[in-house]
């Protein structure tokens, strides 16, 4: 249990805060993180890793000399947004590209990617290797599908190294490729972890077992078994890594031994002793191990083995020098800063713009305006419908969404922006800040619109048809997601087929659009007989039988209430 705080909601910042106070000659404060105040060399690859917060000192304690230039910080076990992503990346590049890290989970994923892509569009380099080390979470054959736990350390660690040693940003991809393809981990869980606020524990263990390959942020377990003493839970541990020790390994391995939260330090000693001997016993050559907290989940009681299979480049990167709040080894590389931290604020300037754009910018925030009302008044009700398969906060990611891009847009509005401007920032405010798959895709998704439009003229029936395919497009190309997977794009893609239609037929916006969105809300309910294939829902597939699917619904009402809007 969370016993130290002020509000759930400030929680993340205020540790932030008092992180970046504490370490005030490493960290300083950016907008989405924290960056290194000692870059260390001009021209280096920039190292920028990240993930929710409720893991330190993963993963703010690793920003410094050696390591990584910035770390993004979301809020409690949440992906950080696209925009963090892309900010703490702007903050730190310094022209040669930016290596970007993260645990593999399908929220970092997407928004680590489109963050890539934003970079990438303004011609910065950025390329992304979620790390991927939990045996438990998936068989060998799915490598790419595993989790990422305390081997991110591993990872990281070497990639700071091979930036730090002047390797350019693909070199440094392939050094952090090969560390994740050697690290494997496994681990355990005594007790659950309780979300700052909550009052319940998010898992629990029964009294007198231990959770078997549990995920960090309380994923489930592959068996519950008896509590067992220490040297033969090493010995668990240890045989599950070693049945996967990839052909033609040196003898050589970096070892960690990591504690989750709840779990003494004295507790992990102990079962470090148990660990060593097996390890010998099976002739490895154990390379400056660590012990201790790595990778916490917030008060969850476990512990988690990571063995990386080192050859002799993983090795002299492993023991590069760095020096981090949470991490140091050997003398601190020495330099000069490059990094520049930005505020929320600064993100936002504005082109020219003319007034019938400007116009039609205030006709947007007015939409919004409409549409945010609606998703208040539906909001439980769309969270209803998540809660059948999924986790509930379907409404609320929504809302709060939808709330940001109106403030973004009439902020966007006051100080002259044109429509595709005031689009751009209303789209990436809702992905900042509304949290969840469906914020990453409706924010991102309406600021790849924008693209479509400009801050001249008024869109042409043909932009504006373009302006929704290009959403549809990034929504397809970043969600992953397939029609009749039970998705927004049910409804989505009949949506943009029928206006498509209309549009070829000669209709104008203000036609085509409101029959488009009959279409979506007729396939939106169609939903109620689709099995859901991806997202939180498919696990729980079954229950979601019968009902449609929120993001679907939620879609098709937005379309209706914006086509309102149109004339
Ligand atoms: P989360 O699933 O992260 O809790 P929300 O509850 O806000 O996010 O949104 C759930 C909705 O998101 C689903 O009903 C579905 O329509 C949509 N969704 C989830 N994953 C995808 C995907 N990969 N592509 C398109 N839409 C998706
Ligand atoms: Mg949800």
């Amino acid at each position: 249990m969370t016993k130290v705080l002020n509000s759930p909601e400030r929680f993340s910042d205020e540790a932030v805060d008092g992180l970046v106070s504490v370490y005030a000659d490493y960290l300083e404060k950016t907008y989405g993180g924290v960056i290194s105040t000692r870059s260390t060399r001009p021209g280096k690859v920039a190292v920028v890793i990240g993930g929710g917060s409720g893991h330190y000192p993963a993963f703010a304690g690793w920003v410094g000399p050696g390591l990584a230039d910035g770390a993004v910080v979301g809020n409690i076990f949440a992906s950080p947004s696209t925009q963090q992503i892309y900010a703490v990346a702007k903050a730190v590049d310094d022209g040669a590209g930016v290596f970007m890290s993260y645990g593999n989970y399908a929220g970092d994923v997407l928004n680590f990617n489109l963050a890539e892509e934003q970079l990438s569009e303004e011609g910065i380099r950025a390329i992304s290797v979620p790390v991927t080390d939990d045996v438990s979470s998936a068989s060998l054959d799915e490598r790419d599908k595993r989790r990422g736990v305390a081997g991110d350390l591993v990872v990281f660690k070497i990639a700071g190294a091979a930036a730090e040693r002047g390797n350019d940003l693909d070199g440094v991809v392939a050094a952090a490729q090969r560390a994740n393809a050697a690290t494997y981990s496994f681990g355990v869980a005594f007790a659950g972890c309780t979300l700052p606020g909550a009052d319940e524990p998010l898992f629990t263990v029964p009294e007198g077992q231990m959770g078997v390959g549990l995920g960090v942020h309380g994923e489930p377990g592959v068996a519950e078994v008896p509590l067992e003493p220490s040297a033969d839970l090493a010995k668990r541990l240890v045989d599950r890594l070693l049945q996967e020790r990839p052909e033609g390994a040196s003898g050589r391995v970096a070892v960690l031994l990591n504690g989750l939260g709840g779990s003494k330090y004295e507790e992990l000693f102990v079962l470090w002793n148990d660990v060593r001997q097996l390890l010998e016993a099976a002739e490895l050559e154990i390379v400056r191990p660590e012990v201790g907290e790595l990778i916490t989940s917030l008060d969850m009681a476990g512990v988690s083995l990571t063995v990386t299979w080192l050859d002799d480049e993983l090795e002299q990167l492993w023991l590069a020098p760095a020096d981090t709040p949470a991490f140091r080894r050997g003398a601190a590389p020495e330099g000069r800063a490059v990094h520049r931290a930005v505020t929320e604020a600064e993100q936002q300037e504005f082109g020219q713009a003319s007034e019938q754009s400007q116009a039609l910018a205030r006709r947007l925030a007015d939409g919004l305006e409409a549409v945010a009302a609606l998703l208040h008044d539906k909001e439980s009700e769309l969270g209803d419908l998540d809660a059948i398969a999924g986790d509930g906060d379907h409404g609320r990611g929504m809302t709060k969404g939808c709330d940001a891009a109106l403030a973004a847009a009439q902020a966007a509005v006051s100080a002259g922006a044109g429509l595709a401007s005031t689009l751009s920032a209303a789209g990436i405010a809702w992905a900042d800040k509304a949290g969840g798959t469906s914020g990453a895709l409706w924010g991102n998704g309406l600021r790849q619109a924008a693209t479509a439009l400009d801050d001249e003229s008024e869109p042409t029936t043909e932009q504006g048809l373009a302006a929704v395919q290009a959403a549809l497009e990034l929504v397809t190309t970043f969600g992953k997601a397939k029609r009749h997977d039970k998705t927004l794009l049910d409804a989505l893609i009949p949506f943009v087929e029928a206006l498509q239609e209309s549009v070829v037929a000669g209709d104008a916006m203000p036609k085509a659009w409101p029959a488009a969105a009959e279409v979506a809300t007729t396939e939106a309910e169609a939903t109620a007989d689709l099995s859901p294939k991806i997202g939180r829902s498919r696990v729980l597939a079954e229950r979601s039988q019968g009902h449609p699917d929120p993001g679907a619904i939620s879609l098709a009402m937005i379309l209706t209430v914006a086509g309102e809007h149109l004339g």
